[in-house]
């Protein structure tokens, strides 16, 4: 027998991957493939879309089981030597409630989803690429889910994260964005998760989240984010190649993309709305302000570099773009003045930042904070010390489109709130933005059907018609919600962190 012809890497992957794939012989393409036609994309050679990380199942399990390996020796030693004790502190966690019930059941909503597309694109590349990443997503749950439940035991608000992420108000925001994003076709999925989402907005996402984490103590979260980095690497990868892919194959689909491009940025950025906040006034160590993180990882990045790429293809950047630029100065401060006053309906507590966190703030944002922001906690911090922590009792008015109260203010002028509105078959829809109004009018038929909690709670839907009714139907319990000053948790942390004979923390009763 003559000896094994030997492969290059490339001829050994390519055997043990795409090649193995087959043509039908007895059903035809259109049969087999339903999804990739309707969305008027034109692809002639689906070959051209290359997989480019060159992995064998093999070769992805042993990878991923290293990493969590890795992971799980932190936690349990995290966990055993009461790690939680080192943060900076107990309202640090806060971001990483928010991310629990916001963040965590996305990715399990992308884990279902890429493995729809790892069944349903053409080609064998890019099936294998969905398949992995539907592995990737599946992991980052189910490791987001045991980094922070060690948590759970100590501290209000982690309990009941995927019973709140369907019911609560400003978990709507979040979940009714991947809703629209997993109930449109395929290149519409990939364009909004796969480039909008992993591609141009992530940094903005998971840096702040996991740098907050390392600044704040939260070993356990840092390791997270480390061992999805690089499945977030292969994921930027995925979504570039899937943009570039489909620009290449047909000039018809150059204004179909810029569409989504247009869309899922204006999407993707109300729901980054959240993260504005938790870096501004969350984190009791501050990595760097909302300003500082949108101008390095969006406008030098991502406007600087990769739109400038994607000219050649006939690209421009996303429509309602410099919106969001003007925004950077006002956007945090009205997202959390709001929470502020919402507080008694979330999972997660706030407070009025103290005076230090006051001076970093107009550091931060010196032709804004000190004239328009300053004085409303002055005013807050006035009520609290005459006795009455002020919350919000009325429901707020949500946009249609963002599911975001209508906080936000007409560019230019940060003292008037903005409202735009659109008539469809007789009926009114208010929106905050002009972004969120044109995403509405291009398919008004889909988000007349948004499931507004504030529209919810007044149908009867929510639990009931009182308060207690409503947050009971949230899954709420006592120390989860309100101010943190005078808070279970605060009060807990102190006597842990007071005398060096402090007793050892107790479990959280009911969690
Ligand atoms: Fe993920
Ligand atoms: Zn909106």
């Amino acid at each position: 027998m003559a000896a094994p012809r030997k492969l290059s890497m490339k001829q050994r992957y390519a055997a043990l991957t795409h090649d193995l794939d087959w043509d039908f012989s007895y059903v035809d393409n259109a049969e087999a493939y339903p999804y990739t036609t309707f969305e008027g994309i034109k692809i002639h050679d689906w070959s051209k879309w290359e997989d480019p990380f060159r992995l064998t199942v093999d070769a992805y399990m042993k990878y991923q089981a290293e990493k969590d390996k890795r992971l799980y020796a932190v936690l349990d030693s995290f966990a055993q030597g009461q790690g939680h004790l080192s943060l900076a502190d107990a309202k640090y966690l806060n971001a990483m409630k928010l991310f629990l019930q916001g963040v965590t059941p996305l990715e399990y909503q992308a884990h279902r989803n890429f493995s729809f597309l790892a069944r349903h694109l053409n080609g064998p590349g890019p099936r294998f690429a969905a398949l992995c990443q539907s592995q990737d997503e599946l992991r980052h749950a189910q490791t987001e889910i045991h980094t922070l439940s060690n948590y759970n035991k100590f501290y209000g608000g982690f309990h009941s994260w995927h019973h709140q992420h369907d019911r609560v108000w400003y978990l709507s925001v979040p979940k009714s964005f991947f809703d629209d994003a997993v109930s449109a076709g395929p290149f519409e999925f990939m364009i909004a998760i796969g480039f909008s989402f992993e591609y141009l907005l992530t940094n903005l996402l998971f840096v702040p989240f996991m740098s907050g984490a390392s600044f704040n103590g939260d070993l356990p979260t840092m390791t997270f984010g480390f061992s999805a980095q690089s499945d977030e690497s292969r994921h930027m990868t995925f979504g570039l190649e899937a943009i570039k892919f489909l620009l290449e194959q047909d000039p018809d689909n150059v204004p179909i993309v810029q569409e989504w491009i247009d869309k899922w940025f204006w999407r993707g950025y109300r729901l980054l709305a959240l993260v504005s906040q938790m870096l501004d006034y969350m984190l009791p160590r501050k990595v760097m302000s909302w300003k500082e993180a949108f101008e390095l990882y969006f406008e030098q990045q991502m406007l600087g570099g990769l739109f400038k790429d994607l000219e050649y293809y006939g690209i421009r950047p996303p429509k309602h773009v410099q919106h969001a630029i003007d925004e950077k100065e006002i956007l945090s401060h009205q997202v959390y003045w709001t929470l502020y006053q919402f507080s008694f309906a979330a999972a997660f507590n706030t407070t009025t930042p103290d005076s230090e966190h006051l001076q970093w703030l107009a550091e931060q944002y010196p032709d804004t904070f000190d004239t328009l922001y300053k004085p409303l906690w002055d005013k807050a911090s006035r009520m609290v010390e005459g006795g009455g922590r002020h919350f919000a009792r009325a429901l707020p008015q949500l946009c249609q489109t963002c599911q975001i109260p209508m906080l936000f203010t007409e560019p230019g002028d940060p003292t008037t709130i903005c409202q735009r509105h659109s008539i469809y078959e007789g009926e009114r829809f208010d929106f905050c933005s002009d972004g969120c109004k044109w995403i509405f009018d291009r398919e008004p038929e889909k988000y007349v059907q948004a499931w507004l909690p504030v529209h919810q709670i007044y149908m009867g839907n929510c639990g009931g018609p009182t308060v207690p009714d409503v947050l009971a139907w949230y899954g709420l319990q006592p120390g989860d919600n309100g101010e943190y000053a005078g808070s279970q948790e605060a009060l807990d942390w102190a006597a842990w962190h007071t005398t060096s004979h402090a007793p050892a923390p107790t479990p959280v009763a009911g969690n």
